[in-house]
């Protein structure tokens, strides 16, 4: 863990192992932590605030940028390590910590941005202010799937607004983590402005420390649950980020070769590991045969295997729990009479006997009430279904509790309005690749949460207003 910009035990000197998910090795043995380490942690974040807080906006932005410099020329070191932790390809695991680095950068350029209002008042004796201020030691909890990404996604906007952190990774993912914070620290960021607590015993005492005074969740909706109802246990904030089923629709005047590489990318990077991913497609009559070719023969590419080898296009899932969940999800929509298109087995051969492969899988005349439309589905399967028009496009594309992202693919401005206007979903791309940006808030509606990340408005939901009356003029 670190603690106090030290590596730390935990306290009870319990450890435990991580897993490769593609050989089943053993890649290291990281303590587990508890309530007393988490109290440690908070401790040293609440040590570290007032003078962090307390730094110049534009003193503060320098150390980041300074510390997001050193971090970027660690990526070829990172990289490996998360593909050992988590079975990403190298490829995707060097954009995810490059990522990392970015982030920290685009959110230094906010500390020295920050800006509140004059307001004139009815008694001229006087005038008002509202000023934003940091909350203080935030809570960030992330989960195993884009375990840097998620993490900066919290850490970035807390840290510039000049919060501190408590940070747990997933269990399973906490290595990369650690060298990402590690980096940081010896790239100039103070001890105690970011702390990393290990180990699955660690999310609810965070969760109920009261030094804590802000929790960031991405992880299921169950598990945003539980963490909003403890949470108000002691009135934090709290941002959730959580379970999504993106719907994507495609009419028959889009362009499919557009439309089949971004739902590709979408459905089986990160082996279909993502919370936004074309998770249900919908595509029009006129071109359905036409696109399921496209699909199918760039899926036939996806070859699964080890992420450290350099032909491998997809890694393994995560564990063997997720692997079991998506085959049961699959063979549920079998078992209704789904038709597979192209996979929905395990690849044959030694190099996949110890890991959690699973092939890219497409399915067609998957029934209404089958658990692919119903639940989220994380792991690489993809249900696909005919549509007669738009209407039929958006009515089934809202019939989901979910509504974290949502896309369409048409040449017509007016279907690509009603799309943006009436998709029930936090984000929705038009003839563009799934994917979030920096500058643009990102989170869900409906059961996939709420608050936000990225853009100005993650940078804001760290602070917090305060009002003030200056007399006596
Ligand atoms: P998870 O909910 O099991 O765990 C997420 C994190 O929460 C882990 O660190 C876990 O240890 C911790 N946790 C679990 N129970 C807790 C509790 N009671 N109190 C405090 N912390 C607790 O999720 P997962 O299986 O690790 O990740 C997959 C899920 O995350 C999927 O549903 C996916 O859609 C979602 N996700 C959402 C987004 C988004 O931005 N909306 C992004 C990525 C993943």
């Amino acid at each position: 863990m670190i603690i106090e910009g030290k590596r730390t035990k935990a306290a009870s000197g319990k450890t435990y192992k991580v897993h490769n998910p593609a050989t089943g090795e053993v890649v290291d043995l990281v303590p587990a932590g508890d309530s007393t380490d988490v109290d440690r942690a908070a401790q040293a974040a609440a040590k570290a605030f007032p003078t962090w807080s307390k730094v110049a906006p534009n003193k503060r932005a320098e150390i980041l940028h300074s510390a997001a410099h050193h971090l970027l020329g660690k990526v070829e070191e990172i990289a490996p390590i998360l593909t050992k932790e988590q079975g990403k390809t190298l490829l995707e695991s060097r954009i995810e910590a490059q990522r990392f680095g970015e982030n920290i950068a685009w959110f230094a350029d906010l500390a020295g941005k920050v800006h509140g209002e004059y307001i004139a008042l009815s008694d001229t004796t006087t005038y008002g202010l509202v000023l934003r201020r940091p909350i203080g030691v935030c809570g960030a909890i992330v989960p195993w799937n884009f375990p840097l990404t998620l993490a900066a996604n919290k850490v970035a906007p807390a840290i510039a607004a000049g919060n501190t952190v408590v940070l747990k990774p997933a269990s399973t993912t906490p290595l990369s983590t650690l060298a990402c914070i590690e980096a940081l620290i010896e790239g100039g960021l103070p001890e105690g402005v970011v702390n990393v607590v290990l180990g699955s015993a660690t999310g609810d005492p965070i969760v109920a420390h009261p030094l804590i005074r802000k929790i960031a969740l991405t992880g299921s909706t169950p598990t945003g649950k539980k963490v909003m109802a403890r949470a108000a246990e002691g009135l934090k904030k709290i941002t959730l980020e959580l379970g999504g089923s993106d719907p994507c629709i495609v009419l028959d005047d889009a362009d499919l070769e557009a439309a089949a590489r971004a739902i590709t990318v979408g459905r089986f990077f990160n082996c279909g590991q993502a919370c936004l991913a074309v998770k249900r497609l919908y595509v029009q009559e006129g071109v359905y045969d036409a696109l399921i070719e496209k699909l199918v023969m760039r899926a036939s590419k996806l070859k699964p295997g080890n992420g450290l080898q350099k032909d491998s296009r997809m890694g393994p899932l995560h564990t063997e729990t997720q692997r079991a969940e998506v085959e049961a999800q699959v063979k549920d929509a079998i078992d209704r009479g789904a038709k597979v298109l192209f996979g929905a087995g395990r690849p044959m051969g030694a190099d996949y006997d110890k890991g959690w492969f699973i092939e890219p899988t497409i399915l067609e005349n998957v029934p209404d009430g089958a658990r692919m439309w119903t639940e989220e589905v994380f792991g690489p399967a993809l249900p696909v279904r005919k549509i007669k028009d738009l209407d039929e496009g958006i009515r089934l594309a809202n019939a989901s509790q979910f509504g974290l992202g949502s896309s369409i693919w048409t040449a017509s401005i007016s279907a690509a309005h009603r799309g943006v206007t009436e998709l029930e979903a936090g984000y929705t791309w038009v003839n563009a690749l799934q994917i979030a940006h920096d500058e643009l808030p990102f989170g869900g509606t409906k059961q996939s949460g709420f608050g936000k990340e990225h853009g100005v408005e993650a940078f804001l939901q760290y602070t917090e207003d305060k009002s003030v009356v200056v007399g006596g003029l």
